[in-house]
């Protein structure tokens, strides 16, 4: 399983830079033809090899092995509750207030967004008329 979720990372993250092989298997300090077989998940990477890749791609090796991946990606797509707000003073006294993410605790820019723009977090805004002050820490 590691080694798929490995290869589907490596895969994606070619994709998405658009490298080629050749490129990201410098950047990994890897053999092209090795890091094909990775690609492929033929292989079954050291460790020592897989912290090549971390540091090639800048990635925790969560990232790579998809370790709790789709259990996240999951949480991520249920809504979860807006409850808290923070409280910004202005320099002429007034005060402006921000609706808190409940999951990454950033400020949301506008109130009733559907997603997080900090961490992707589906939001619902269904009780926020009851959301209480966030203290500062
Ligand atoms: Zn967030």
């Amino acid at each position: 399983m590691f080694s798929k979720n490995l290869s589907l990372s490596v895969l994606s993250i070619c994709d998405s830079r658009d490298l080629s092989y050749e490129t990201a298997s410098e950047l990994c300090d890897l053999s092209p033809r090795y890091f094909g077989s990775i690609a492929r998940g033929q292989t079954a990477p050291s460790i020592n090899t897989l912290e090549k890749l971390c540091i090639g791609f800048d990635k925790s090796p969560n990232d790579l092995l998809g370790f709790e991946t789709s259990k996240e990606e999951l949480a991520f797509r249920i809504a979860s509750q807006v409850v808290h707000f923070r409280i910004y003073p202005f320099i002429n006294g007034s005060t402006t207030t921000f609706p808190v993410c409940p999951h990454c605790a950033g400020s949301i820019e506008r109130e009733y967004q559907l997603f997080c723009s900090n961490c992707g977090q589906r939001l619902s805004w269904d009780f926020y008329q009851y959301a209480t002050p966030l203290k500062k820490k």
